[in-house]
This record gives structure tokens, C-alpha cells and sequence, in this order.
């Protein structure tokens, strides 16, 4: 094949499809990413109202770490040394209306030394919990992941003893997991959360990260990281257009050979890469023709994670004081929705960033999960007043618990924005306005998806719904891998600069 000639489309401009287009380029491929929305981003994004920017993606990157895992692949999309990080002490801070509260530290060693402080009576179940954290934190990941053979073989080896204890972790719920503590607080916090039917070990490799300072949150949140990876491609020659929505991959003899877009445009191309929403892609674009039972079964059965309602309000104080990341248990059920009452939620206060808002102001942010979806469409389209309306109870709701514990914080506010899951749909287009796709339930965990389609050439498939647990690293490792496949198809060398380097010849 001659380098530079072949050209691969990219569907979608998230943190996919913006990787596969920086790798792709890397490899001499000519890359176009087309994004839907006016910008660059998908899920990872903020929005800036007023004085104010609001997050609605990164709580942390794992990778932060130079020697943790996944940052030489960060690395080779973008230059995440332009990055400051930011490790709280304190990942959050479970409060009940009632006045208690629990500090859940980043540091092993202190999580265990508070959660015994709160909870003596669940020292047996602590224990287990803070080793096994331990144990993971330990874990030669980098090297199984990318590692020469011989050291993938070293960890393997290490790994081999731990099996039993992982696979013990990976087959319990975080909801059942809170049913083995006695302490109302420690039930709450493993328990009480619209994603309490993800496997428990999904928290204990949180913690295992957290532990090792290998996943902090990047000051700037998740633009801060997107902008410099549109950097990267875009110095790398690559093309990424905004505002283009494809509306159908084009198939010749069971190979993909481009797309139509929705202005009119056809766009031909050697390979054909969707980093957009995994069920469109497969039911929409392709018009359900490249599919098994065992996709159908997936889409139909597996859980996802919710989508959620999001207020964001900007408050002239200044709250350093704060917790950072505060779980509030309510007296009273907070209703987001006909299907969805909460009994506790979340705050982000992004008092710890400082491009968030001015000296003096806040940024804060309270996540609401709900899996109605549909309610939230149906609002929007048929009744805007009502959605509106709906929108202002929430915000008035979520702003009287924070009164409770802020007093005086109501008159500070200055800036009030709510979107819904239909905010996330329309924007992004994922499957029910899920935050992260399928939910890496127990037994789900380490099942791997084909990022082929039965049946299809010359299309990868990459993203948060090809991997259980989406987030970002995911659309990285998956963007990697795809473009790694198509190299060794096409008989080209994958990131020559680096082999060269590995080799002795720098680039
Ligand atoms: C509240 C919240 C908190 C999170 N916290 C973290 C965290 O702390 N750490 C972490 O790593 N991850 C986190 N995540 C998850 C992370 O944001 C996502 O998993 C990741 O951004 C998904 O990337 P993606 O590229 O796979 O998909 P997306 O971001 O959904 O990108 C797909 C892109 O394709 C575009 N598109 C769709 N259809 C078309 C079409 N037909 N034509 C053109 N373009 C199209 C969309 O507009 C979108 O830009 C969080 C997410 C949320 C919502």
C-alpha cells in the first residue's frame, strides 16, 4: 500500500474518534473525523454560562501518572505533560441530612483508617476491601496491556495468584456489595447510586488508580485534554469537520466504502471507523444489515449506564472549604422523574479549578442519573413549557438541599442551567443518553466486543460501546487497536516513529 494515499473516515468526533484520527495519521493514513455537533468532544465537554464553566464528563484520567498505566499511550495522541492534575485528598464525602459524615480518602491507608473510625463493626469486610484495593494497586497492568513478551509473561505470572481474588471482586454487584455492612453510611456509599449494578471490582481498580495518583483530574476538565488532542491531529494533518452528520455508511459487496452525509455529501474512503454511538451504527447507519443474535441480544438485554439530569449553578463564593465531591443523603427522596426518585445525590464543587470561575465564584455541578430517557424526549418535544417547568422544580429542589448545608448560599447564586437526558441525546446521540454505554456488570466485566461487524469489511467500530465501562481510556485503547488492525491488513507498520525509537533511530 502507499502511505499517504489511503484515506480513513472517521464517524464521530469524541475522544474515539479523534484518537483513531491521530493514530491513523501517525500511521500515514489520511484521517477525516466528522462530528456531528459544532464542536469537537462528545461526552467529554463542558459549557460555559455567564462567568461560569461547567463540566459534565471528567472526574479523573487514569493515566495521569508518568509511570501509571496507559500514559505512554495518552502520550502518543497527545501532549498530556500541557496538563496540571489535580489529586484530591478526598475522592468524596458522604453526608446524611441528619449532620454524619464519612470522608472516603484517595489514600488507601486513610480510607481504611476512616472507615474503621465510622464503622468498627465492619472491620472483617473493610479489611478485605482496602486489601484487595492494595493488592490491584500492585498490579503490573502496564505491562500486561502493551508489555514486551517477556515482561507480559512476568505479569502474567504475578497475575496468575491473584485470579481467585479478581474473579471473587468481578462477580458482585456494588448494590449487594453495600448489603454486607452494617454502617448506614458505608451501605450508602457502595449501595446508593444509579450505577449500583456495576460489578464492585469496577471501584475497587477506582481506588487501586486513585491510590497510585494515576488518575487525577486535569485542570481545564475534559476540553482541557480534547483540545489538545484536536491539536495533535490537526498538526498532524488530519481533517476533522464539525457540524457534518452522517446518515449512512455506504456498503459495496459487503465492504464499507464511505459515507453519505446528511447535506448530501458523499465522502469515499479505504476504511471506514465509527466512533459514533454503537447502536445507530449498527440499527442506523447500516440499517440493521450487519448484525448477529448475539448484537441484538446485547442491545436488548445488557444494562447501560443511566443517563442523568445535570444542574450546574454558579455561585459567587468562595467555597475552598468545601468538600470537592459531596454525596448528600436525603431525608426525603428527591423525584427527578415519574420513574425516578433519588435518596441521595451528588455535588461537584469545583472549588480545586480555577478556569471554572472567577477568583471568589464557584462552579458547582449535581448529578441526578435517571434511566427515563424517554420521559425527558417526550417532555421536550411535546411539551417545551413543561420540560421547562420541570427543568426549574429540579433546580429549585437540588438548590434547597445545598441551602441546608450552605445557608445563605441562595442569594450567592448568580448563574442556574439544567440539561436532561434529551440534552445528552441531542447532542451527542448516545444510545438512551447513557454516560458511558454498556455497564460492566458481574459477568460482563472482561467480556471483549469485536469491533467488526458479522458479515462487513474494512469497518472498525471503537468507543465507550464497544468496551464495558466506556470513559476515556477506553476510547483510546479501542481507537489503538482498530487502527493497529488495519496496519497489519494493509501490511503497514503501526507508529513507525515509535518503532524507530525503540530500535535506535530516533525520529
Ligand atoms: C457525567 C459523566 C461523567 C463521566 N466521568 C468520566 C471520568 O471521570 N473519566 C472518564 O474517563 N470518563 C468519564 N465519563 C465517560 C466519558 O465521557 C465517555 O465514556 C467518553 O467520552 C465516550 O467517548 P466516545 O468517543 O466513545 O463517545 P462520544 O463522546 O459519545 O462521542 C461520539 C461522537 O460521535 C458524534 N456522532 C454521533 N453520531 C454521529 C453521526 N451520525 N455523524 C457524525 N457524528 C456523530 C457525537 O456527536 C459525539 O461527538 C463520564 C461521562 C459522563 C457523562
Amino acid at each position: 500500500m502507499m502511505l499517504g494515499s489511503s484515506k480513513i473516515v472517521v464517524i464521530g468526533g469524541g475522544i474515539a474518534g479523534l484518537c483513531a484520527g491521530v493514530y491513523a495519521q501517525t500511521c500515514g493514513y489520511q484521517a477525516e473525523v466528522l462530528e456531528q455537533h459544532t464542536t469537537a468532544g462528545g461526552l467529554a465537554t463542558s459549557w460555559k454560562r455567564g462567568d461560569y464553566r461547567f463540566e459534565t464528563c471528567i472526574h479523573w484520567l487514569v493515566g495521569s501518572s508518568r509511570e501509571g498505566l496507559l500514559n505512554a499511550q495518552w502520550r502518543e495522541v497527545f501532549d498530556i505533560d500541557r496538563l496540571t492534575f489535580h489529586y484530591a485528598e478526598e475522592y468524596q464525602r458522604v453526608e446524611s441530612d441528619g449532620g454524619r459524615s464519612l470522608r472516603v480518602y484517595s489514600n488507601v491507608d486513610r480510607m481504611e483508617a476512616e472507615f474503621m473510625r465510622e464503622a468498627p463493626g465492619d472491620a472483617d469486610e473493610i479489611k478485605a476491601f482496602t486489601a484487595a484495593i492494595r493488592v490491584l494497586a500492585d498490579l503490573p497492568m502496564q505491562d500486561l496491556i502493551n508489555g514486551s513478551w517477556r515482561r507480559r509473561a512476568w505479569a502474567m505470572l504475578r497475575l496468575a495468584p491473584r485470579l481467585p481474588l479478581l474473579q471473587h471482586w468481578a462477580a458482585m454487584s456494588a448494590a449487594n456489595y453495600g448489603k454486607c455492612f452494617k454502617s448506614d453510611l458505608l451501605r450508602r456509599f457502595f449501595g446508593d447510586s444509579g450505577t449500583a449494578e456495576m460489578s464492585v471490582i469496577a471501584l475497587v481498580f477506582m481506588f487501586a488508580w486513585m491510590n497510585r495518583s494515576n488518575a487525577g483530574y486535569p485542570i481545564g476538565g475534559s476540553k482541557a485534554i480534547i483540545d489538545l488532542v484536536v491539536e495533535r491531529f490537526r498538526a498532524s494533518g488530519g481533517t476533522l469537520r464539525t457540524d457534518v452528520k452522517v446518515e449512512k455508511i455506504i456498503v459495496e459487496n459487503d465492504v464499507a466504502t464511505g459515507v453519505h452525509l446528511a447535506n448530501g455529501e458523499t465522502i469515499v474512503a479505504d476504511w471506514v471507523i465509527s466512533a459514533a454511538d454503537g447502536h445507530a451504527a449498527i440499527y442506523d447507519l447500516l440499517g440493521g444489515e450487519y448484525k448477529s443474535d448475539s448484537v441484538d441480544r446485547l442491545y436488548a438485554e445488557q444494562p447501560v449506564f443511566p443517563s442523568y439530569v445535570q444542574v450546574s449553578l454558579g455561585v459567587a463564593q468562595d467555597l475552598s472549604k468545601e468538600p470537592g465531591h459531596l454525596a448528600h443523603i436525603l431525608g426525603e427522596p428527591l423525584q427527578v422523574d415519574p420513574q425516578t426518585a433519588l435518596t441521595t445525590v451528588t455535588f461537584r464543587i469545583f472549588h480545586y479549578d480555577p478556569t471554572f470561575a472567577p477568583p471568589g465564584k464557584t462552579a458547582i455541578t449535581c448529578f441526578l442519573p435517571t434511566f427515563n430517557f424517554a420521559y425527558w424526549v417526550a417532555l421536550q418535544r411535546n411539551d417545551p413549557a413543561r420540560y421547562e417547568a420541570e427543568k426549574s422544580r429540579i433546580a429549585d429542589a437540588v438548590v434547597a438541599v445545598l441551602v441546608r448545608r450552605l445557608p445563605g448560599l441562595r442569594e450567592r447564586i448568580e448563574t442556574v442551567d439544567v440539561s436532561t437526558p434529551a440534552t445528552v441525546i441531542r447532542f451527542t446521540g448516545n444510545w438512551k443518553g447513557s454516560m458511558e454505554g454498556f455497564l460492566p456488570t458481574p459477568g460482563s466485566l472482561f467480556a471483549s466486543r469485536r469491533q467488526t461487524l458479522p458479515g462487513l469489511g474494512r469497518l472498525l467500530r471503537v468507543g465507550q460501546w464497544v468496551s464495558p465501562g466506556g470513559g476515556l481510556p477506553t476510547g483510546l485503547m479501542t481507537a489503538r487497536a482498530a487502527i493497529q488492525s488495519i496496519c497489519r491488513q494493509d501490511g503497514v507498520p503501526f507508529l513507525p516513529q515509535a518503532t524507530a525509537r525503540t530500535n535506535g533511530h530516533a525520529a
